[in-house]
Formats: structure tokens, C-alpha cells, sequence
């Protein structure tokens, strides 16, 4: 039998140690196996190669920073003109009020960073009560010791110990519910409310209408930060920078990561407001002793500019809100499927098929075997919880969103066949 030494994250190893799948090299929507087949990467790997694969411009970028000050780090007064320049470009484009940016190394780094930025900042303030965070059901923010607490998909809690005393759910698509929590909470006992805009691997669920509006407007009112998650929604995933933009709100914090860099190299970051960067900017003495080793790192910097840069050159906010509808009809094609259930598409470039409440009941492998049978037709999807999902590089066509969702639908054929499921299960 084959065995690994790599032990893959979110994997079963006692699966995986004998059927890894080696991927061996990308190019633009494609990329190819050690034994060289090609595969369309419909999820951008993970949500993250918004430029596509292979682009020689980052590579340059990173092989030059990386010949001239490969590495430094950010403590206490050092800085580097790469990470510098990249907060500069990134405070611009966040719909944040004069934003300060804190780096890190990804997507759990920032959600952490975030949430002890805002339980510092009310310890510093006076309003050392304010230390619960809000999160929601199906919310994902990473695999952090904080992040693992606010997420809300239950299984990611299920034997890792206690969570965070001071962390709650709330049902994703009812601000009532979130009015209800902050009040038997007390907002005096609220330091932040942590949502994605688009919740991504939770199972990709559009934001109910009004509802970011109206929990930026519950923050407003009581004073609890709101953290925005877009380390899926930016950097053109819902065709705008940052995501909050669509939705005309200005979170007091926005995660990010994925995007920043396409995924070349490690990066994330928060982008704190004025509310939140106050006490830290303008009092003696308000140390934050909380960061990474490569928070500010020169040559992940440097890769991020370099994509940035391709992101405005090829116009790839604007293909990102076009790939939103596109995406949306063409997996609406698989609407009346027998082992289909809800469509979840319309804001972003990211979509899901869920898959029948009842099917799934009867056969729980659903998604993993749609998975299998598409990814052996060329197709690389996501299970996701209940649904399958895409999220492809932002450079596809129109023609091949069109093709993997025929890739999908032949798999829920050859799976419906292999089950002997029809219409009504
Ligand atoms: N937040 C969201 C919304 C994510 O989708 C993810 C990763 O998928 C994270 C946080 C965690 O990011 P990372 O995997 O870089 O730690």
C-alpha cells in the first residue's frame, strides 16, 4: 500500500494515505496531475486564484523582493517599503474610515487578530465587559483558536474541547435573531459581531436582503464592532475590492487573505477604522502584544502588489460581478434535478448546488461522490456540508463556467443512475 507523510488538512488519513491526488502544476483555469491530466480548478483551489494560475508577473515580483530583503520583521518599529506600499493601496480601497492595516499570515490569523483587536480596544477604553463575540450559523473563520469558537459549523466544534466561553451563534439569515442575542447579551458585554457577506464554506448562503444593512445598523447603535469577513469576498470574488462595498455598508474591521495574494503566497490581514484604531494611534503606551512572525513580510507584500496590479489591469472586478450571473444560470440549469435542492448563486463568483434534504438524508456521501465523479471527468468542485460548489479563477469564460456545470450535472446524473434515484427520490 502507498502511504503519505503529509497529513492533509480536513482529511480523512485513513482514506487519503493510499489515494492522494499529487497536483503537479497550474495555468490560468487549468491545472495538471503528477500523471498529467488536466483538470478546470472550478474552485480557484480554495476560493483563493483569483488571477488564475501561473501568472510569470507575481512570480517576478516575489523572486526580486526575495533577491533584495527576502524577509524581515514588522515588531515595533521595523517596517518594509513592500509592506508599507500594500497598506497604503489597501486603506485606499477599503470601504473603511482612515484605515490602519494589521498583517499576518491568513485567513485564521486575521480572525484572531480581529477579535483580540476588539477586546483590547474596550479593555483600553474602560468597557472591560465587552468581551463576547457574535457569530452565525454555517459562518466559517477559520481554524484559530478564536476562529474555531466564532464559526458556526457545528462539526468543525465536535471533539476539539471547550470553545470560547464568550463566543455565540445566531441563525445567518435573521437579523432578529441578532437584535435578540445582543439584547439578552446586554451590547455592554458586546465587543464584535463577526459575518462573511457571502457565507463561503459554510455551504455558500447569499445574505438574506437588508440583513448586512441592518446589522451594520444594530453596530452603529450600540457600539459593538462589526467585523466584515471577506477573506472569500474580496479582491473581485463579489466584484469589488472588498465586499461590504456592494452592500454600502463601512464594517469598523475587514478580514482578508485568499485574494490578496491569489494564493502565490501567504497573506492576510485587518483593515481597523478609526472607531477601532482610536486608543492604539493616539495614546502613549497602548501596546497591541499580539502578531506573527511574518506579519508585514516583504516578499508575500510584494506578490500582493503584483497582483493587485493584474487585478486592475485586467479589469477583474468587473469580470467578477459578470461571473455572478453567469455562474447563477448556468447551475440554475440543474434546478429540477432529482437529487437537487436549492440554488445558491446570484452575488459573487461563487456558487453551490445543494443537494435534496431527503436524498442527502438517504445517502450522506452525495457530495463527495459528485466530487469523485466530476473531478474524473476534469472538473474540480467542492463538497461542501450539503452542496457542492465553485468558485472559479475570475479569468474563466463564460463558456467553460458553462462546461463545468455540465461536468456537474452529468455527475449527479451518473450518481442519481448509480443509486437508482428519480424525480421524487
Ligand atoms: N474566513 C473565511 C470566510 C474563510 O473562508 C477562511 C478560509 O476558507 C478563513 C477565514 C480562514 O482562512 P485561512 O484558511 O487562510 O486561515
Amino acid at each position: 500500500m502507498t502511504d503519505t507523510r503529509f497529513w492533509h488538512p480536513f482529511a480523512d488519513m485513513n482514506a487519503v494515505r493510499s489515494t492522494e491526488l499529487v497536483m503537479a502544476r497550474g495555468e490560468g483555469v487549468y491545472v495538471w496531475d503528477e500523471a498529467g491530466t488536466r483538470y478546470l480548478d472550478a474552485t480557484s483551489s480554495l476560493w483563493c486564484v483569483n488571477v488564475g494560475h501561473g501568472r510569470p508577473e507575481i512570480a517576478e515580483a516575489a523572486a526580486a523582493q526575495m533577491r533584495t530583503l527576502a524577509s524581515y520583521s514588522g515588531f515595533g518599529a521595523f517596517a518594509n517599503r513592500p509592506a508599507l506600499e500594500l497598506c497604503e493601496r489597501l486603506a485606499d480601497l477599503a470601504p473603511v474610515d482612515d484605515a490602519r492595516i494589521f498583517l499576518g499570515s491568513g485567513g485564521g490569523d486575521a480572525i484572531d487578530t480581529a477579535a483580540k483587536i476588539a477586546r483590547r480596544h474596550f479593555a483600553v477604553v474602560g468597557q472591560p465587559d465587552r468581551v463576547h463575540l457574535i457569530g452565525r450559523t454555517q459562518g466559517y473563520h477559520g481554524t484559530h483558536g478564536l476562529g474555531t469558537s466564532i464559526g458556526g459549523i457545528v462539526a468543525n466544534h465536535q471533539g476539539m474541547g471547550p470553545l470560547d466561553p464568550h463566543t455565540t451563534h445566531v441563525a445567518h439569515d435573521s437579523l432578529a435573531d441578532m437584535e435578540a442575542e445582543v439584547d439578552r447579551l446586554g451590547a455592554d458585554h458586546v465587543a464584535a459581531i463577526f459575518l462573511e457577506p457571502v457565507i463561503g464554506a459554510g455551504g455558500v448562503h447569499q445574505p438574506v436582503p437588508g440583513y448586512l444593512q441592518g446589522v451594520a445598523a444594530l453596530c452603529e447603535r450600540t457600539g459593538i464592532f462589526l467585523v466584515a469577513d471577506c477573506v472569500i469576498a474580496g479582491f473581485g470574488r463579489l466584484g469589488e475590492w472588498f465586499g461590504p462595498a456592494r452592500f454600502g455598508i463601512r464594517p469598523d474591521m475587514i478580514t482578508f487573505a485568499k485574494g490578496v495574494t491569489s494564493g502565490y503566497l501567504p497573506l492576510g490581514g485587518v483593515v481597523a477604522g478609526t472607531r477601532v484604531t482610536g486608543p492604539f494611534w493616539d495614546e502613549p503606551g497602548t501596546v497591541f502584544r499580539h502578531g506573527p512572525t511574518y506579519a508585514g513580510h516583504p516578499t508575500c507584500c510584494a506578490a500582493a502588489m503584483a497582483n493587485m496590479d493584474i487585478i486592475e489591469r485586467d479589469g477583474l472586478l468587473a469580470r467578477g460581478l459578470e461571473l455572478e450571473t453567469e455562474i447563477a444560470s448556468a447551475l440554475g440549469t440543474l434546478v429540477s434535478h432529482p437529487l437537487a435542492g436549492d440554488i445558491r448563486a446570484g452575488i459573487g463568483a461563487l456558487g453551490a448546488v445543494a443537494f435534496d434534504p431527503d436524498a442527502l438524508a438517504a445517502h450522506p456521501d452525495l457530495p463527495v461522490r459528485v466530487f469523485a465523479h466530476a473531478r474524473d471527468h476534469g472538473v474540480l468542485v467542492r463538497p461542501l456540508g450539503d452542496a457542492v460548489a465553485i468558485s472559479p479563477p475570475l479569468i474563466i469564460s463564460r463558456e467553460e463556467v458553462d462546461g463545468a456545470a455540465a461536468t456537474i450535472g452529468d455527475a449527479f446524473d451518473a450518481v442519481a443512475a448509480d443509486l437508482g434515484v428519480t424525480a421524487g427520490v
